[in-house]
């Protein structure tokens, strides 16, 4: 990777500069693809957090935040054409540090530049209203920047998250400090670079890598940070609010799902097929919106099972950057929960299982795409967010028990129903519990358009879309009274 490196990765990125961690520690950098140390990255600390959140805050006392919310959006565009510039070297850097196929981490930075271009003409759009009030008095609304937001995202989509998160934050005009994950911490590191070659003020975005029980645990607990988004487990996502809320702070969670997708007798099967195992297995099902339920109707079980199957059954998992349908997981230690779930299984019908490519690296994190059928609905393969390629197919008879069963775990990130009959559409859409439900499709191609979020333990509060510049700024009530 020497050729593509524009950033360090073995330091921090704080008020423009690159520097080594307090403490100097160092955490290793593996490639899941083989399992091998492929070389080191900063190790961050509390005192990281803190110089992070004080060089935050002198941006916003300084240039940027006088700037013009035309200016910001200015600069967000610029980011967004040197992040296309380098599309295929984030890709290569991505595939290398997570493990992911390289046409889907060339779609996460592409995803990233849209990210930039859409919060980048959205800055100057945002606004706030007059009110009709008692004579004699003016009332307006004013929509300002929370100050210095938090970033703490996982490993999985480094670069579609910090998109719709930090591209979203500095266009409402915070300061942001961002933690990314200590798995895949790369590309956070390469778009600094990117973003202050393109203009972004010293400070208005830091990076500090490190783990999340260190550097994590300081920003979520610093007194200077006024907004954390917080996108990760459930378990952690918990913890997160609890330490924002010692200081009042808000926080958005973006968390986990056992999302399912529902498919009816009368629905398209081979317009639904494709999306039904690919929004599974995608990023070797490491994906907080994976489909891992699917719901089907009675009449057409055996036979949709069948098509799916086959579709298991011809998965080959290997090397990223080879792009092979399926890459690795991306460390040992989520292999082993996933291999724990695939024997917790042990008992149910395996209906489709793919194959680990011959000559796959031994180190690597590989585990066969499975589908399992005749789940019931309250086993632990169909609660549990595996995060892994592995599917379960639950069989239903009547729309109501479609629902129950949908709504019928902790989560509610995303569904999706797949039939002709337009009634049932809207009933469905109307029942199921979820921040997103698509209708005869799954995903929408993920438009950076469209607000994202979960309920229950899904978490609360919107990413992605114009929603989210309403989460990243708060809004302030001035009433002049003028006699
Ligand atoms: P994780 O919760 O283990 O880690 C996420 C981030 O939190 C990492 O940066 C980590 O260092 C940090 N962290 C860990 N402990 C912390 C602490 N005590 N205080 C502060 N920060 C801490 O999650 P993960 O394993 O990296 O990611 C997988 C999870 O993320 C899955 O549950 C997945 O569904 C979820 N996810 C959700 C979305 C969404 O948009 N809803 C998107 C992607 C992933």
């Amino acid at each position: 990777m020497r050729d593509h490196l524009w950033y360090d990765a073995t330091q921090v990125h704080i008020g423009g500069e690159w520097r080594a961690p307090f403490g100097g520690a160092q955490l290793d950098l593996e490639d899941p693809s083989t399992g091998e140390v492929i070389g080191s990255i900063a190790r961050g600390t509390a005192e990281d957090i803190d110089a992070a959140v004080t060089a935050a805050q002198a941006a916003l006392d300084g240039d940027w935040g006088r700037m013009s919310a035309l200016e910001r959006g200015r600069i967000l565009a610029e980011i967004g054409r040197l992040v296309e510039r380098r599309i295929d070297d984030l890709a290569i850097i991505e595939a290398t540090d997570v493990g992911k196929p390289l046409t889907q981490a060339r779609n996460d930075a592409i995803a990233l530049a849209r990210y930039m271009e859409f919060y980048a003409g959205a800055a100057d759009k945002v606004h706030g209203e007059t009110i009709p009030y008692l004579d004699g008095y003016t009332v307006y609304t004013l929509r300002e920047p929370h100050g210095v937001t938090g970033h703490i995202i996982p490993w999985n989509y480094p670069m579609q998250i910090i998109g719709r998160s930090v591209g979203a934050a500095l266009a409402m005009g915070n300061a942001c400090v961002l933690k990314p994950a200590e798995e895949a911490c790369l590309t956070a590191l390469a778009f600094v670079a990117l973003a202050e070659e393109a203009g972004l003020p010293p400070g208005a975005l830091n990076v500090v890598p490190g783990l999340g029980e260190e550097a994590g645990a300081a920003l979520t607990s610093h007194p200077g940070v006024h907004h954390i988004s917080f996108t990760g487990s459930v378990g952690v996502g918990s913890l997160v609010q609890a330490s924002a809320a010692r200081n009042v702070v808000p926080v958005t969670l973006e968390l986990g799902g056992k999302s399912p997708q529902i498919v009816f007798a009368d629905a398209d099967l081979e317009a639904a097929i494709p999306f039904l195992v690919g929004a599974c297995i995608q990023n070797a099902g490491q994906t907080c919106s994976a489909s891992s339920r699917v719901l089907i109707q009675r009449p057409i079980y055996e036979e949709l099972i069948e098509a799916m199957a086959a579709r298991y059954d011809a998965m080959i998992s290997a090397p990223a950057r080879t792009d092979a349908n399926l890459g690795p997981l991306i460390s040992a230690k989520q292999k082993d929960i996933v291999t724990g779930y695939l024997e917790k299984g042990r008992d149910l019908r395996v209906a489709g299982m793919g194959s680990i490519a011959e000559g796959a690296p031994e180190g690597g994190h590989y585990v066969p795409a499975t589908l399992f059928a005749d789940v019931p609905p309250d086993h632990p393969l169909a609660q549990e967010e595996i995060f892994g390629p592995v599917q379960v197919a639950i069989p239903f008879e009547t729309e109501e028990e479609a629902i129950a069963i949908a709504n019928g775990t902790d989560y509610g990130l995303v569904a999706s129903v797949w039939t002709e009959n337009g009634a049932r559409q809207m009933r469905m859409a109307k029942k199921i519990r979820a921040g997103q439900v698509f209708i005869n499709n799954y995903g929408a191609g993920g438009g950076v358009e469209l607000p994202f979020g979960g309920t229950g333990k899904s978490g609360h509060g919107r990413e992605k879309g114009f929603e989210a510049l309403y989460g990243f700024s708060t809004l302030k009530t001035v009433a002049a009274k003028h006699g």
